[in-house]
Parts: structure tokens; C-alpha cells; sequence
């Protein structure tokens, strides 16, 4: 419109006129100047209003998106691009975008669990499927079981433990969008000195020979090297056997398995690379020298005494108890069921009913938790049993919460992408009907689930 048009005089149009002599005073680059200005104003606000139509706006009833405070608020909107929050927001914020409606819903950030093997389920057939399946077919089974715990409300997991090539070619299958799972950190095999608990067992020599993994090693330059070797192939975390097993099919006990000098090296080699390393261990002996070696975090943690505890706080290493596994093999121990060997049952019924104690001191003693099942001992998809064990072992539901949340993705290095919904990261979320404040057993009932702004059925087995 042209500023100065004949007309009525108007407060509008003396102040157009004086805009445009302010404007234009001898230049008549000026104008063109505030034409293209206009122009690329309006394409900005056409680009925002289209990026705006792309948000998904979630609508949640109740949200504690930050486990760390505990804050719960009412009536709140997750606003998601490109699959992660950019903003939370009062009330339920209307479109352009799309909405999905939780608001009659209980809305946390995705679950974590920092211990799994989903390429595998214990079964009575454990032995021959050692001989009998090929890494392809443990990967085909992880399809399965990823889907169950992603369902279950899990959007990340570490894999701790399992064929290398299975795991990776699962893992990254995930992370390019071919089959539904969770976000996965991998350690792919996990390093073990020859005839420990992470080597092969029970199997006449040449067998044992054909199915040895190439993750043993005896002395720390083999250590050390098999270590670079792990995360050349592919490992994002580093895995150690550095106590028995209960699940191995030998008779040597829960103690320690590695040198002081094996671990030293094994920390070494995998911290200058950028991995952490976490290292199973019953045995105080083992937790407590893997402790003193530097490693990141214990596995089980089942015979923990004082010294692990004052090591734990030292080192602020984190603790993963795994009560699930613990209660789900003395159960399997009392039934005599045909899960265990008769060497895995002895020490089942040893470890299973120790688990629970182990959390509550360790709890009590301060030692920061990580929330991890070492599901399949327990099935994948039923990993939220952990949260009401944590709760025997003396934590809160919001502590209980918060080992799966803000505490795992610390402890996994993830702490800038996941464990809370705020701008920036993952938009990872979950939902269930009733507070899980006050009946932690509701993450057992998982009704919605979104990993990185997709949307997933939940559901738990
Ligand atoms: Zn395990």
C-alpha cells in the first residue's frame, strides 16, 4: 500500500507516512531493501509453520520428566522434532502437529536397562543350542527378544555378553530402523581368561576347541590386546568375567578369576580407547580388586562386604544388582527344575537368595545403582520386575526410577541423549496408567511406549 494514498487521516496512516519518509529518505535501494525483508520474514514464518505441522505435540496427564527432581506436574505437552524434545510445555498445547493423547496416562522418560543378553534365553536346550545354532540364528532370536523389551517400555539396553557378530549386526539393525528395539550399547564377547567362567564348558575337548571364543586371554599384554581387539570389532563397552559364574557349567566357585595386573590391563587398554569397562563379579575378592583396577562398574555385586562398599563410593563406580536373575535362579535352584547343571544349581542356591541383602547394604551404604535384570535368566519383557526388587532392597520408587533413568544413563555415558524429557534429548518416553510413585509395579504394565519420537505399542509378558 502506498503510504501516502489519499484518504481520511488516520493515526494508522500518519504513521505509515512517517515510516516510509524514515525509510526511504534519498535512497531508493531502501524500499526494495524492506520488499525483500518482508519476503524472506514471510518464508521463515511459512518454514516454522511447516517444521510446527511436523512437531508431535504428547499430551500427558501427569509427566515427571526429570527423575532427578521428582517433580510430577500436571497437564503438561512434550513437544518432539525430529525425534527429540524441544520443549515442555504448561497445558495441552493445540496444533499445528501431531498430537497423541496420554492425558489420561502417567508420562516418564524411557526405561533403561543396562544388562541383557538379547540374542538368547535360558532354557533346559542351553547346552545343544551351543553346538546346534549358528550367530545368525542368535541374531534372528534377538529380533524377537528386542522387540519384547522395547514393548516393555526399555528404550535402551546394554548388551552385555553375546556372540560378537550377532550382536553387532542386531545392534546396528536397530540403529538404522529395519526392525523395532531398543537403543543398544553392545560389549559384544565378553573377556575372560582361558577356562574361566566366560570360556566354554561341559563339552568333550574338540567341541570345547570348535565353540572357544576369541576373547580369552592369560597374562596382561594378552589382556590388553584382546581388549583393542574387542573394540576393533565393533564393542562399544567392555565386558570382564572376572569372577565365576553361576550359570557356567563348572565347579570353581564365585571368587575371583583375573590377576590384579590382567584387570589393571584390561581397564588400561579400554579407557585409552573411550570404552568403560564393567566387570562381572559375585565374589568380594573379585568385585573388590575389579573395583581397585579402575573398572566402572560391578555385575551382580552378590558377596559384596565393607571394603566393595567404601571402593564403590571412591571410585564412584556404579553398582548393577540384577535381582531379578538372582530371584529368578534360586527359584529355578528350589524347583530342581532342569535349567541348572548340578555345579550351576550349588552355586544358584548360594547366590539367588544373597542378591536381595547385597542391594539393601549396598543401598544403605550409599553406592550409586543402575538399574539391570540380566534378562535371559529372566525373560526379555518382563525386565520391570527389577523395580519392585529394588523396592524390597529398601529404595523408594523414585530411587527405584531413577536407576533406570537418570542414574543408567550416566553410568552408560548417555547422559546428554536419555534418563530425563527435556530440550535436546532422545524423545524416549513411556507411559502407564497409575502413578508409579506409589506402586512401582505399574512400569510392569507399560501401555505406550516411544523411542527417538516413534510411537511403539506397549506391553509386557
Ligand atoms: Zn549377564
Amino acid at each position: 500500500m502506498d503510504p501516502l494514498e489519499s484518504g481520511p487521516v488516520t493515526l494508522a496512516r500518519v504513521k505509515r507516512v512517517l515510516a516510509a519518509a524514515a525509510l526511504c529518505a534519498g535512497c531508493a535501494g531502501a524500499q526494495a531493501q524492506d520488499a525483500q525483508d518482508a519476503q524472506e520474514a514471510q518464508e521463515a514464518q511459512d518454514a516454522q509453520d511447516a517444521q510446527d505441522a511436523q512437531d508431535t505435540l504428547v499430551h500427558a496427564g501427569r509427566l515427571l520428566a526429570e527423575p532427578a527432581s521428582g517433580r510430577v506436574l500436571e497437564k503438561q505437552t512434550v513437544v518432539i522434532r525430529d525425534g527429540r524434545v524441544v520443549a515442555v510445555r504448561a497445558g495441552f498445547v493445540a496444533g499445528p502437529g501431531k498430537v497423541v493423547d496420554l492425558r489420561e496416562l502417567f508420562v516418564l522418560p524411557g526405561l533403561v536397562d543396562c544388562h541383557v543378553h538379547l540374542h538368547h534365553e535360558n532354557s533346559p536346550a542351553d547346552q545343544i543350542e551351543r553346538v546346534t545354532r549358528s550367530p545368525a540364528d542368535r541374531a534372528i532370536a534377538g529380533v524377537r527378544f528386542a522387540a519384547l523389551t522395547l514393548q516393555a517400555g526399555f528404550t535402551t539396553v546394554a548388551d552385555l555378553g553375546g556372540e560378537n557378530e550377532a550382536m553387532f549386526a542386531l545392534r546396528d539393525g536397530i540403529a538404522r530402523g529395519d526392525l523395532p528395539g531398543p537403543r543398544v550399547l553392545a560389549s559384544g564377547n565378553a573377556i575372560s581368561p582361558h577356562g574361566g567362567a566366560g570360556d566354554v564348558h561341559g563339552f568333550r575337548s574338540g567341541v570345547t576347541e570348535a565353540l572357544r571364543r576369541p576373547n580369552l586371554c592369560t597374562g596382561a599384554d594378552e589382556c590388553r590386546r584382546i581388549v583393542r581387539e574387542q573394540v576393533r570389532r565393533g564393542a562399544d563397552l567392555i565386558k570382564v568375567v572376572a569372577t565365576g559364574s553361576v550359570l557356567s557349567d563348572t565347579a570353581q566357585g564365585v571368587g575371583l578369576q583375573l590377576t590384579p595386573a590382567e584387570l589393571a590391563a584390561i581397564v588400561e587398554a579400554a579407557h585409552a580407547l573411550g570404552r568403560r569397562v564393567t566387570a562381572h563379579a559375585h565374589g568380594a575378592d573379585g568385585i573388590n580388586a575389579s573395583l581397585a583396577a579402575g573398572v566402572d562398574s560391578i555385575e551382580h555385586g552378590t558377596f559384596l562386604d565393607r571394603d566393595s562398599i567404601a571402593l564403590f563410593r571412591e571410585r564412584r563406580a556404579f553398582l548393577v544388582p540384577t535381582l531379578l536373575a538372582g530371584a529368578t535362579l534360586a527359584q529355578w535352584a528350589r524347583a530342581d527344575n532342569g535349567m541348572l547343571s548340578p555345579q550351576a544349581r550349588v552355586k544358584a542356591l548360594g547366590v539367588g537368595p544373597a542378591m536381595l541383602d547385597m542391594a539393601r547394604r549396598a543401598h544403605a551404604g550409599g553406592v550409586r545403582i543402575a538399574f539391570g535384570t540380566d534378562a535371559s535368566v529372566a525373560r526379555h519383557g518382563t525386565n520391570a520386575r527389577e523395580f519392585a526388587l529394588l523396592v524390597q532392597a529398601g529404595l523408594s520408587p523414585l530411587e527405584a526410577i531413577r536407576t533406570a533413568t537418570v542414574n543408567a544413563a550416566e553410568h552408560l555415558g548417555l547422559a546428554a541423549e536419555i534418563g530425563a524429557l527435556a530440550p535436546g534429548k532422545a524423545a524416549d518416553l513411556v507411559a502407564v496408567r497409575g502413578d508409579p510413585l506409589d506402586d512401582v509395579r505399574e512400569l510392569e504394565r507399560i501401555r505406550f511406549v516411544m523411542k527417538g519420537g516413534v510411537a511403539h505399542s506397549g506391553g509386557n509378558r
